[in-house]
């Protein structure tokens, strides 16, 4: 009696353990320090050492890879917009070409995740303009001092996309970059959002509130959006918990004034 009473109890103990081992690994690799999918942000270097002009990359594509498969940032030189999307890493260069960029290239700045949304939804359109997305997407997702990461799928009857030029040492700060842009005005273009909401309170590690890239499904335009409207699509949301950031090892880091603006 007593055997037969075991075997039943040492079958649910196995199963248990079965059950159990994806939570294992997760916080098994949580020890390891690697990126937790759907809750891990890593941030290579700080908006406010972008902001200063601090461009020359210190973090190779190969190693944002193992950080992350989906997010935004930028090259070596500010050289072009950089999106992720589905562990593909693609330049878009101010001359309008995307490709893809190469495991040896270098990244002064960038956001990445292990996406792995909490929510999907059917995105109620039309969004008439980017302004309208936000305010859309703070009711979905309302801010809550936790970062989030958002990626449409959809169909773009407008979109205002731009790419800024590689610059040259002395580095001139971000804002004179941003005026050097190259703009774009997309029409019935189909492809992803990939972006991110950051509160106000880690302001300096990355810019607060809503910042977005787009690839098109064929993948051959890309950049930085400043407009969009949205005839409907696919809204994926992960909220985030966890925040790396890996500070860049170069002197021009190590010597910089990061202090924030009286
Ligand atoms: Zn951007």
């Amino acid at each position: 009696m007593l055997g037969t009473a075991r075997r039943p109890s040492r079958r649910f103990a196995l199963r248990s353990f079965l059950l159990l081992l994806p939570v294992l690994l997760v916080a098994l690799a949580a020890c390891a320090g690697q990126p937790e999918p759907g809750r891990d942000v890593a941030q290579v270097s700080t908006y406010a050492a972008l902001e200063k002009g601090l461009y020359d990359g210190d973090t190779t594509y190969a190693q944002l890879a193992g950080m992350g498969d989906f997010g935004l940032g930028t090259f070596d030189g500010m050289d072009g917009e950089m999106v992720a999307l589905d562990g593909r890493f693609y330049q878009a260069r101010v001359d309008g070409s995307v490709r893809t960029a190469t495991r040896t290239q270098e990244t002064p700045f960038a956001t990445v995740t292990f996406f792995k949304p909490d929510r999907t939804l059917p995105l109620a359109g039309p969004v008439a303009s980017y302004d309208d997305l936000k305010a859309y997407l703070a009711q979905v997702a309302p801010p809550a001092n936790r970062p989030y990461a958002f990626r449409i799928d959809g169909v773009f009857p407008a979109l205002k996309i731009r790419s800024v030029p590689k610059q040259s040492e002395p580095y001139p700060p971000l804002a004179d970059v941003v005026a050097q842009q190259v703009v774009w005005d997309l029409k019935d273009v189909r492809g992803s959002l990939v972006g991110y909401w950051f509160p106000q309170h880690l302001a300096g590690i990355n810019a607060p509130g809503y910042h977005f890239h787009f690839i098109s499904d064929d993948r051959q335009v890309a950049g930085h959006v400043l407009d969009a409207s949205i005839a409907g699509g696919t809204l994926a949301i992960d909220e985030l918990d966890q925040l790396t950031v890996d500070l860049p090892h170069t002197a021009a880091f190590a010597t910089a004034d990061l202090s924030p603006k009286p």
